[in-house]
Protein backbone atom coordinates (compact mmCIF):
# COMPACT_ATOMS: atom_id res chain seq x y z
CA UNK A 1 0.00 0.00 0.00
CA UNK A 2 1.05 3.44 -0.86
CA UNK A 3 2.69 5.05 2.09
CA UNK A 4 1.30 8.59 3.07
CA UNK A 5 3.27 11.78 3.45
CA UNK A 6 2.52 14.81 4.70
CA UNK A 7 4.54 17.73 3.42
CA UNK A 8 4.11 21.39 5.24
CA UNK A 9 5.14 24.11 2.90
CA UNK A 10 3.71 22.68 0.27
CA UNK A 11 2.67 26.16 -1.74
CA UNK A 12 6.13 26.85 -3.12
CA UNK A 13 9.81 25.87 -3.49
CA UNK A 14 11.18 22.54 -2.14
CA UNK A 15 8.00 21.82 -0.26
CA UNK A 16 5.90 22.17 -3.81
CA UNK A 17 8.77 20.17 -5.47
CA UNK A 18 8.67 17.55 -3.58
CA UNK A 19 4.80 16.88 -3.04
CA UNK A 20 4.28 16.71 -6.52
CA UNK A 21 7.50 14.62 -6.80
CA UNK A 22 6.88 12.24 -4.24
CA UNK A 23 3.31 11.98 -5.67
CA UNK A 24 4.02 10.86 -9.47
CA UNK A 25 6.32 8.03 -7.52
CA UNK A 26 3.11 6.52 -6.24
CA UNK A 27 3.02 8.27 -2.55
CA UNK A 28 -0.41 9.40 -1.02
CA UNK A 29 0.75 12.48 -0.63
CA UNK A 30 -0.76 15.63 1.49
CA UNK A 31 0.13 19.07 0.66
CA UNK A 32 0.22 21.80 2.93
CA UNK A 33 0.17 25.47 3.46
CA UNK A 34 -1.98 28.82 4.17
CA UNK A 35 -2.49 29.59 0.07
CA UNK A 36 -5.47 27.44 -0.03
CA UNK A 37 -5.56 28.62 -3.97
CA UNK A 38 -2.16 27.62 -4.61
CA UNK A 39 -2.67 24.20 -3.13
CA UNK A 40 -5.93 23.21 -4.11
CA UNK A 41 -3.51 23.91 -8.15
CA UNK A 42 -1.95 20.83 -6.65
CA UNK A 43 -4.95 18.53 -7.12
CA UNK A 44 -3.31 18.02 -11.04
CA UNK A 45 -0.46 16.75 -9.68
CA UNK A 46 -2.23 13.75 -6.81
CA UNK A 47 -1.62 15.85 -4.20
CA UNK A 48 -3.99 16.55 -1.53
CA UNK A 49 -4.70 19.83 -0.51
CA UNK A 50 -5.11 21.05 2.95
CA UNK A 51 -5.07 24.41 4.34
CA UNK A 52 -2.45 24.25 7.24
CA UNK A 53 -1.21 27.45 9.11
CA UNK A 54 2.13 26.06 11.46
CA UNK A 55 2.02 28.79 13.70
CA UNK A 56 -1.71 27.75 14.92
CA UNK A 57 -2.17 25.15 16.86
CA UNK A 58 -5.49 24.60 15.67
CA UNK A 59 -4.76 24.79 12.60
CA UNK A 60 -1.87 22.28 13.20
CA UNK A 61 -4.66 19.51 14.87
CA UNK A 62 -7.14 20.09 12.54
CA UNK A 63 -4.59 18.97 9.73
CA UNK A 64 -3.66 15.83 11.69
CA UNK A 65 -7.01 14.85 12.25
CA UNK A 66 -7.84 15.09 8.62
CA UNK A 67 -5.04 13.12 7.77
CA UNK A 68 -5.31 10.43 9.90
CA UNK A 69 -9.28 10.03 9.17
CA UNK A 70 -8.89 9.85 5.41
CA UNK A 71 -5.67 7.58 5.37
CA UNK A 72 -4.91 5.52 8.23
CA UNK A 73 -2.12 7.11 9.18
CA UNK A 74 1.48 9.30 8.39
CA UNK A 75 4.34 7.54 7.51
CA UNK A 76 5.68 10.31 6.55
CA UNK A 77 6.08 13.84 7.98
CA UNK A 78 7.90 16.49 6.32
CA UNK A 79 8.26 19.18 8.10
CA UNK A 80 9.35 21.87 5.26
CA UNK A 81 7.12 25.18 5.91
CA UNK A 82 9.98 27.86 6.96
CA UNK A 83 10.07 31.69 6.94
CA UNK A 84 13.09 34.18 6.90
CA UNK A 85 12.98 36.62 9.18
CA UNK A 86 15.78 38.95 8.12
CA UNK A 87 17.59 42.32 10.02
CA UNK A 88 20.04 42.86 13.29
CA UNK A 89 19.33 41.33 16.34
CA UNK A 90 18.67 45.16 17.38
CA UNK A 91 16.52 45.85 15.00
CA UNK A 92 14.03 42.84 14.65
CA UNK A 93 11.01 43.35 17.35
CA UNK A 94 10.87 40.72 19.48
CA UNK A 95 7.68 39.71 18.20
CA UNK A 96 8.83 38.82 15.20
CA UNK A 97 11.48 36.89 16.40
CA UNK A 98 8.76 34.46 18.23
CA UNK A 99 6.98 34.22 15.64
CA UNK A 100 10.16 33.05 13.79
CA UNK A 101 10.88 30.39 15.93
CA UNK A 102 6.57 29.78 15.86
CA UNK A 103 6.64 29.20 12.66
CA UNK A 104 10.10 27.10 12.21
CA UNK A 105 10.70 25.21 15.32
CA UNK A 106 7.19 24.93 17.54
CA UNK A 107 4.97 24.44 14.40
CA UNK A 108 7.34 21.36 13.52
CA UNK A 109 7.61 20.28 16.95
CA UNK A 110 3.73 20.28 17.51
CA UNK A 111 3.29 18.26 14.02
CA UNK A 112 5.63 15.69 15.42
CA UNK A 113 4.08 15.46 18.54
CA UNK A 114 0.56 14.87 17.05
CA UNK A 115 2.07 12.30 14.65
CA UNK A 116 4.03 9.89 16.52
CA UNK A 117 1.04 7.98 18.32
CA UNK A 118 -0.11 6.47 15.01
CA UNK A 119 3.93 6.21 13.66
CA UNK A 120 4.59 4.28 17.17
CA UNK A 121 1.72 1.94 16.84
CA UNK A 122 2.84 1.08 13.04
CA UNK A 123 6.38 0.75 14.65
CA UNK A 124 7.42 2.65 11.19
CA UNK A 125 8.01 6.88 10.66
CA UNK A 126 10.25 8.87 8.94
CA UNK A 127 10.16 12.39 10.14
CA UNK A 128 12.02 14.86 7.70
CA UNK A 129 12.84 18.50 9.30
CA UNK A 130 14.42 20.60 6.99
CA UNK A 131 16.92 22.48 8.25
CA UNK A 132 19.65 24.72 6.16
CA UNK A 133 23.45 25.09 5.71
CA UNK A 134 22.03 28.14 8.04
CA UNK A 135 21.38 26.09 11.00
CA UNK A 136 25.36 24.82 11.31
CA UNK A 137 26.61 28.38 9.69
CA UNK A 138 25.30 31.65 11.25
CA UNK A 139 25.08 34.25 8.96
CA UNK A 140 24.83 37.89 10.35
CA UNK A 141 21.65 40.00 9.88
CA UNK A 142 19.43 36.51 10.18
CA UNK A 143 19.99 35.87 13.97
CA UNK A 144 16.50 34.69 14.20
CA UNK A 145 16.60 32.76 11.09
CA UNK A 146 19.06 31.17 12.07
CA UNK A 147 18.80 30.81 15.88
CA UNK A 148 15.43 28.80 14.49
CA UNK A 149 17.46 26.40 12.26
CA UNK A 150 20.21 25.57 14.50
CA UNK A 151 17.58 24.84 17.20
CA UNK A 152 15.98 22.48 14.90
CA UNK A 153 18.92 20.90 14.61
CA UNK A 154 19.87 20.07 17.93
CA UNK A 155 16.15 18.90 18.53
CA UNK A 156 16.36 16.57 15.62
CA UNK A 157 18.88 14.76 16.91
CA UNK A 158 17.73 14.70 20.49
CA UNK A 159 14.50 13.32 18.96
CA UNK A 160 15.89 10.86 16.80
CA UNK A 161 17.51 8.66 19.75
CA UNK A 162 14.17 8.91 21.50
CA UNK A 163 12.06 7.26 18.58
CA UNK A 164 14.19 5.03 17.10
CA UNK A 165 13.14 2.21 19.30
CA UNK A 166 10.01 2.41 17.91
CA UNK A 167 11.25 1.97 14.33
CA UNK A 168 11.01 5.72 13.65
CA UNK A 169 13.82 7.73 12.00
CA UNK A 170 14.66 11.20 11.88
CA UNK A 171 16.18 13.03 8.89
CA UNK A 172 17.48 15.84 8.33
CA UNK A 173 17.80 18.11 5.25
CA UNK A 174 20.50 20.82 4.76
CA UNK A 175 19.74 22.43 1.66
CA UNK A 176 22.15 25.46 0.75
CA UNK A 177 21.01 28.01 -2.53
CA UNK A 178 17.67 26.86 -3.58
CA UNK A 179 15.48 28.96 -6.08
CA UNK A 180 12.31 29.81 -4.03
CA UNK A 181 10.26 32.41 -2.63
CA UNK A 182 12.37 32.87 0.16
CA UNK A 183 15.16 35.10 -0.65
CA UNK A 184 13.54 37.37 -2.91
CA UNK A 185 10.89 37.78 0.34
CA UNK A 186 14.17 37.54 2.65
CA UNK A 187 15.90 40.38 0.61
CA UNK A 188 12.92 43.08 1.26
CA UNK A 189 12.52 42.29 4.58
CA UNK A 190 15.87 42.77 5.31
CA UNK A 191 16.24 46.44 3.53
CA UNK A 192 12.77 47.09 5.25
CA UNK A 193 14.13 46.18 8.65
CA UNK A 194 18.01 47.33 8.51
CA UNK A 195 18.79 48.72 5.26
CA UNK A 196 18.71 52.55 6.97
CA UNK A 197 19.90 51.72 9.97
CA UNK A 198 23.42 51.69 12.31
CA UNK A 199 23.19 48.29 9.91
CA UNK A 200 23.04 49.49 6.80
CA UNK A 201 26.54 48.37 5.56
CA UNK A 202 26.10 44.87 6.90
CA UNK A 203 22.50 44.46 5.56
CA UNK A 204 24.28 45.82 2.01
CA UNK A 205 26.87 43.08 2.24
CA UNK A 206 24.64 40.32 2.89
CA UNK A 207 22.17 41.38 0.23
CA UNK A 208 25.39 41.05 -2.53
CA UNK A 209 26.02 37.64 -0.82
CA UNK A 210 22.78 36.58 -1.59
CA UNK A 211 22.53 37.73 -4.78
CA UNK A 212 25.84 35.84 -5.88
CA UNK A 213 24.50 32.67 -4.18
CA UNK A 214 20.70 33.36 -6.16
CA UNK A 215 22.71 33.05 -9.47
CA UNK A 216 24.22 29.75 -8.26
CA UNK A 217 21.07 28.37 -6.94
CA UNK A 218 19.66 24.85 -7.55
CA UNK A 219 16.15 24.13 -8.82
CA UNK A 220 14.07 22.95 -5.67
CA UNK A 221 13.30 19.24 -7.70
CA UNK A 222 17.16 18.67 -6.36
CA UNK A 223 16.22 18.99 -2.73
CA UNK A 224 12.95 16.84 -3.39
CA UNK A 225 15.29 13.92 -4.64
CA UNK A 226 17.15 14.14 -2.07
CA UNK A 227 14.34 13.69 0.53
CA UNK A 228 13.06 11.02 -1.55
CA UNK A 229 16.35 9.18 -1.09
CA UNK A 230 16.20 9.65 2.70
CA UNK A 231 12.67 8.44 2.68
CA UNK A 232 13.48 5.09 0.98
CA UNK A 233 16.91 4.52 2.56
CA UNK A 234 16.98 1.28 4.38
CA UNK A 235 19.65 3.05 7.08
CA UNK A 236 19.04 6.80 6.42
CA UNK A 237 21.80 8.87 6.85
CA UNK A 238 21.27 11.53 9.98
CA UNK A 239 21.61 14.32 7.62
CA UNK A 240 20.93 15.37 4.04
CA UNK A 241 23.23 17.59 2.17
CA UNK A 242 22.34 19.49 -1.17
CA UNK A 243 22.12 22.32 -3.33
CA UNK A 244 24.64 25.42 -3.73
CA UNK A 245 27.45 26.25 -1.97
CA UNK A 246 26.26 23.61 0.82
CA UNK A 247 28.65 20.89 0.59
CA UNK A 248 31.99 23.40 0.92
CA UNK A 249 30.04 25.62 3.07
CA UNK A 250 29.86 22.76 5.63
CA UNK A 251 33.13 21.20 5.25
CA UNK A 252 34.83 24.87 5.75
CA UNK A 253 32.90 25.10 8.87
CA UNK A 254 33.52 21.85 10.10
CA UNK A 255 37.33 22.08 9.89
CA UNK A 256 38.04 25.67 10.29
CA UNK A 257 38.07 27.39 13.70
CA UNK A 258 35.09 30.15 14.75
CA UNK A 259 37.68 33.01 13.94
CA UNK A 260 39.23 31.99 10.52
CA UNK A 261 35.68 30.74 9.39
CA UNK A 262 34.00 34.02 10.32
CA UNK A 263 37.20 35.98 8.55
CA UNK A 264 36.54 34.04 5.63
CA UNK A 265 32.65 34.73 5.14
CA UNK A 266 33.03 38.17 6.06
CA UNK A 267 35.22 38.39 3.13
CA UNK A 268 32.40 37.33 0.84
CA UNK A 269 30.40 41.14 1.47
CA UNK A 270 32.73 42.93 0.18
P1 LIG B 1 9.43 29.24 0.05
O1 LIG B 1 9.30 30.62 0.63
O2 LIG B 1 9.36 29.10 -1.42
O3 LIG B 1 8.35 28.28 0.71
C1 LIG B 1 8.03 28.33 2.06
C2 LIG B 1 6.77 27.53 2.31
O4 LIG B 1 6.47 27.58 3.70
C3 LIG B 1 5.57 28.08 1.55
O5 LIG B 1 4.85 27.01 1.00
C4 LIG B 1 4.75 28.76 2.63
O6 LIG B 1 3.38 28.64 2.33
C5 LIG B 1 5.10 27.91 3.86
N1 LIG B 1 4.85 28.62 5.10
C6 LIG B 1 5.43 29.76 5.56
N2 LIG B 1 4.87 30.11 6.73
C7 LIG B 1 3.93 29.18 7.01
C8 LIG B 1 2.99 29.00 8.06
N3 LIG B 1 2.90 29.86 9.09
N4 LIG B 1 2.18 27.92 8.02
C9 LIG B 1 2.24 27.04 6.99
N5 LIG B 1 3.08 27.16 5.96
C10 LIG B 1 3.91 28.22 5.97
O7 LIG B 1 10.80 28.70 0.64
P2 LIG B 1 11.68 27.37 0.41
O8 LIG B 1 11.01 26.41 -0.46
O9 LIG B 1 13.00 27.86 0.06
O10 LIG B 1 11.75 26.85 1.91
C11 LIG B 1 11.38 25.56 2.34
C12 LIG B 1 12.26 25.15 3.50
O11 LIG B 1 13.61 24.99 3.05
C13 LIG B 1 12.30 26.16 4.64
O12 LIG B 1 12.24 25.50 5.88
C14 LIG B 1 13.64 26.84 4.46
O13 LIG B 1 14.15 27.36 5.65
C15 LIG B 1 14.48 25.70 3.91
N6 LIG B 1 15.67 26.13 3.18
C16 LIG B 1 15.57 26.81 1.98
C17 LIG B 1 16.72 27.23 1.32
C18 LIG B 1 16.69 27.97 0.01
O14 LIG B 1 17.76 28.41 -0.47
N7 LIG B 1 15.55 28.16 -0.62
C19 LIG B 1 18.05 26.95 1.87
C20 LIG B 1 18.02 26.25 3.12
C21 LIG B 1 16.88 25.86 3.73
P3 LIG B 1 2.22 29.71 2.63
O15 LIG B 1 2.83 31.07 2.60
O16 LIG B 1 1.22 29.47 1.54
O17 LIG B 1 1.69 29.31 3.98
Amino acid sequence: MAKTVLVTGASSGIGKATAIYLAQNGYNVYGAARRTERIQALKTFGVKPITLDVSKDESISAAIEQVLKEAGSIDVLINNAGSGSYGALEDVPITEARNQLEVNLFGAARLIQLALPKMRENRYGKIINLSSVGGKVGLPMGVWYHASKFAIEGLSDSLRNEVRQFGIDVIVIEPGGTKSEMTTIGSEALQRTSGDTVYKGLANGIKKMYTDMEKRAVEPIVIARLIKKGIEAKHPKTRYIGGAMAKPMLYLRKILSDKMFDKILMSQMK
